[in-house]
């Protein structure tokens, strides 16, 4: 057996130096501008869409939080359910039109935990092609069988449920709301449909939409997910749906059990954030205004939220651009696969409540030789 440094020295040999490889970066100021090693940036790359991360009541309920605690201290069915929890839950459970809320310590978590609880062997998990590795990942970890279908292609994921008909205990169709990479929204009004004819469950992951695209039927979706970690500017993630899911994810969802709870701080800011996204809706739709301004501009299709993919094909083309980009003080990250299909490497272009209109008119300049290219 080689030494474990031998064996990793090798195993990183087959991912290229140049265009595959991932690496950290220091970063300061999450919102509309970036601080990179000493240089400033305009920043299109975040998910703080409506630009409350540095919002002063936000900073002001997690810093009054932390006066009385800095760490929760115990997971929370020990001694860490402090109590920001409840208020943020019923206020995520009003704001889903759903019963309840389970809060946890990150959407991933929330996501894996709420599926693997759920699904067991025998049962059948239907997830959209593109959908995140959370789901994915939760889907493995329950041991039911994981089937896909062609992104936002109800009519295939009808075909796969029809051709599968008898063959499982239970079915759960997974999808998100907003895609992250794409930007697109999910057809759930048709996905609702197929899951009464099949007698499915349907889950939604919110990660991308809250606040810019809101869903009106949520109630409907057996199963509403999402982050506190994007639109909402802290950490965490939540599951919302009836009083009985809650209930059951309490007793079942491991990632719920066996963790510690956030921290008073990070319980608080969201809590803080959402009541700013309701009470200040113009946030969300700055953002999503800003996106479509910038699909206008470089004759992009029209955006349907605040996320705008400029796909350009190879890791080295996109790459290129993110570089060309910040040479000229613009951050736009490239993502490369495996976060995307192949061939596919693209700018995420992120759009958000904090940016300002100059700033919109730089980013087009910039990338609009990149479109045309
Ligand atoms: C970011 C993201 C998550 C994970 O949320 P975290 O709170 O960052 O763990 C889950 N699902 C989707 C679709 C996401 O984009």
């Amino acid at each position: 057996m080689p030494a474990l440094n031998a064996h990793l020295y090798e195993r990183l040999q087959s991912v290229p130096e140049d265009s595959r490889r991932q690496l950290l970066q220091s970063t300061m100021l999450p919102c509309g501008k970036i601080k990179v090693a000493g240089q400033i940036y305009d920043h299109f790359s975040g998910n703080d869409y409506l630009g409350l991360s540095q919002h002063a009541d936000v900073i002001q309920a997690a810093a009054q939080a932390c006066n009385v605690s800095a760490g929760a201290g115990a997971s929370r069915l020990v001694t860490g359910n402090h109590a920001h929890y409840e208020a943020l839950e019923v206020a995520l459970a009003h704001h889903t039109r759903h019963e309840k809320a389970l809060v946890f310590s990150s959407g991933y978590a929330a996501t894996i935990g709420t599926i693997s609880a759920l699904m067991g062997k025998g049962d059948l998990i239907l997830a959209d092609k593109l959908a995140h590795a959370c789901m994915i990942d939760g889907a493995m970890l329950s041991g039911a069988r994981l089937m896909r279908f062609r992104h936002n292609d109800v009519a295939h994921a009808r075909a796969v449920l029809h051709k599968h008909q008898g063959q499982y205990k239970n079915a759960l169709i997974v999808t998100e709301h907003v895609f992250s990479m794409d930007g697109d929204i999910s057809p759930i009004d048709e996905l609702l449909e197929l899951k009464n004819d099949y007698d499915c469950w349907l889950m939604v992951d919110d990660a991308h939409g809250h606040g810019i695209v809101e869903y009106v039927n949520r109630s409907s979706v057996d199963i509403w997910c999402g982050t506190l970690s994007k639109a909402l500017a802290s950490v965490g993630g939540y599951v919302t749906g009836s009083a009985l899911l809650i209930d059951f994810l309490l007793q079942h969802a491991r990632s719920f059990i066996f963790s510690t709870a956030l921290p008073p701080s990070a319980v608080a800011a969201a809590a803080t954030s959402l009541s700013i996204l309701e009470r200040e809706p113009w946030r969300g739709a700055r953002a999503l205004t800003h996106a479509q301004h910038v699909c206008k501009a470089l004759g992009l299709a029209a955006a349907q939220s605040a996320i705008v993919p400029i796909v350009l094909g190879s890791n080295s083309k996109a790459l290129a651009a993110s570089k060309a980009l910040k040479e000229q003080h613009l951050w736009v990250s490239a993502i490369r696969p495996p976060t995307v299909p192949n061939n596919s490497a693209r700018l995420r272009v992120t759009l958000s409540a904090a940016h300002e209109d100059d700033q919109i008119e730089r980013l087009i300049t910039a990338i609009k030789p990149w479109v045309a290219a």
